[in-house]
Order: structure tokens, then sequence, then C-alpha cells
């Protein structure tokens, strides 16, 4: 297992595939991506993923935009699939085509999905009703397991809904995950007008709660909470980075360190693409673990 400077775990790669979505919700942070080069093929991405899997990554979360609306999603999957010491696939998806493709995903080798839930653009009722459902049930029948529904918790757009979130979560099997708005450059009107902290849910939760268990990453709580799930994801707080254990890949095939930062990128696709040796390949992704720093400290 590799650690960066600030003694934390590294067995996560979080890799973006693209930069286009079908929903371009105005809160997006796009995964902190800001280049414009060309989306990293499904054999660059695979080489990518196994120089990493040889330094101790573990798990790969495909992201994006949307990463349903590459063609070659399910070349993808079963390419990375395939990789020595690669255990877990799993994916983050806004659910609007997943429903054709579970299958083919699940076979490819994707083991989990979290399905997004919490458009700008309509209740999240609606969306429960004819997005989230069809999602949630192809994603069952596939056998992908965990199903997660993320949800973005935002004031006066979807934030009335969270009780019904865990009743739907409940009765369809999957954890329901709230997640606290971040703020980007792009976002700061809609952040200030609907930026909705959880120390209160959190609260009530805690004291409904059958058990509460703390995850190593981020240091997320989990609440079960009479048959249903929910987690909490505080990206605002300090102890999600101090207990990040991600690297991320951007579409355009560099390695990102941080979330919030451009200011540190490292260009990987370009030394794939001149043929460098495997162990440039090493060195680059060590430089990119060495660069990891906290952002909220
Ligand atoms: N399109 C895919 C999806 O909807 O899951 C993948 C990309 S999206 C950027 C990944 C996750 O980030 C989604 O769960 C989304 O809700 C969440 N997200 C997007 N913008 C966010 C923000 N400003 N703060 C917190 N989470 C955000």
């Amino acid at each position: 297992m590799i650690k960066d400077r600030f003694g934390r775990e590294i067995d996560i790669l979080r890799i973006s595939v693209t930069q286009q979505c079908n929903l371009n919700c105005p809160y997006c942070h796009w995964e902190g991506e800001t280049g414009i080069g060309p989306v990293m093929s499904p054999a660059e991405i695979e080489i990518i993923t196994r120089a990493c899997a040889k330094v101790g990554i573990k798990k790969v979360k495909i992201t994006g935009g949307e990463p349903l609306i590459r063609k070659d999603i399910t070349d993808i999957i079963a390419k990375i699939s395939h990789i020595p010491g690669i255990e877990d696939i799993s994916m983050t998806t806004n659910g609007t085509m997943l429903k054709d493709k579970a299958q083919d995903l699940k076979k490819a080798g994707l083991k989990r999905i979290n399905i997004g839930c919490d458009s700008y653009t309509s209740s999240i009722l609606e969306k429960t009703a004819d997005k989230i459902k069809p999602a949630v049930t192809a994603a069952k029948a596939a056998g992908l397991n965990t199903i997660k529904l993320n949800m973005v918790v935002l004031k006066n757009i979807n934030s009335r809904d969270i009780q019904k979130m865990i009743e739907f979560s409940k009765k369809s099997g999957a954890i329901l995950q709230l997640i606290e708005l971040i703020e980007t450059k792009d976002n700061k009107q809609f952040f200030n007008d609907h930026y909705y902290p959880l120390k209160d849910i959190e609260k009530e939760l805690a004291s409904k709660a059958d058990k509460i268990e703390t995850r190593s990453m981020h240091n997320r709580k989990k609440y079960y909470l009479n048959g249903a799930i929910v987690e909490i994801v505080s990206p605002n707080r300090r102890e999600f980075c101090a207990n990040c254990r991600t690297l991320r890949i951007t579409s355009d095939g560099k390695i990102k360190p941080c979330l919030m930062r451009n200011d540190n990128h490292l260009d990987i696709v370009s030394g794939i693409r001149n043929k460098i040796l495997d162990r440039e390949l090493n060195s680059l992704i060590l430089k990119g673990i060495e660069k990891r720093e906290p952002y909220v400290r």
C-alpha cells in the first residue's frame, strides 16, 4: 500500500472518461476538470490503470461528464477489469442511459454503481419516477451490488425531499448518499443560494440510527435506520481531506492530485503517446502522489 507525504493510503483511482454530459447541472464541479484535450482511449486508460495498480491502487471509480455517453464505455470497463490487483470497479452516472447498458457493464466487470438523483432541472421526486426508478431496477436486475443514490442536498430545491429519498432507498435496497454541495469558481451564486450544511441532518440521523459506522474513506459516517442506510459525504470538512485515498485522472489524461486544485496536474497520456518506458510511467505516478496535499486543513 502506498502512502502520500501526509500518511494517507492511496488505493482508489478516480478516472474521468469524458467532459460531456447530457444534463449540465449548473452547480457541477465536473470533477475539477479544466482540460480541453482529446479524451483518453480505452487502451490509454488501461495502461494508466495498470501502472497505478502496480503502485497499490485496488479500486477504480469511473466518472465524467457522463460516462455512459461514451460509446466504448463497456470496452473501457472490460479492459481495466482484467488488470491484476484491481479488485473493484464502480461508476458514478446520472442514470439516464443506464437502463439499456447495465447488463453489458456488469458483464464487462463493473461491480457497483452510484446513480445521481440531485438534478437541478426538476424536482427530485419527478426524477425518482422518470429516471431513477428504471435505473435502479436495471442496476439490480444486472446484479450490480452495491447501488448508491447520490443526492447533493440543495436548499430550496431538494432539501425537503430527504425523508422521501430515505424511504425510496429503503424500498429499493439502495444506499442513500447525502452529499454537501462543493463551491467552485463557476457556481458561486448557486452555492450562496443553495448550499445546505448537513450537520443538522447528521444529528437527526444519529438520534434515530440503530447503528452508526465510520468508513475509512473521508471518515464518512454511515447510519443504519430501520432498514435504510444513509451515508453522509461532507467534502467541506477537514476530515474529508485528511482521509482522502483517491488519485484522479482527468479525461484528457492528466494526473490530478486533488479535486479542488488545477495548478498541480501532471500530463501522463502524452508520455504514453510518446511510448515512454514503464519505469518512467511509474515515476510520473509517484510524482503525482507526491503532489497530493489536503485542501481543507
Ligand atoms: N455524470 C455523472 C453523475 O451524475 O454521477 C458523473 C459525474 S458527477 C460530477 C459525479 C458526482 O458529483 C455526482 O454524484 C454529482 O452529484 C456530484 N457533484 C457534482 N457537482 C457537485 C458539487 N458542486 N458538489 C458536490 N457534489 C457534486
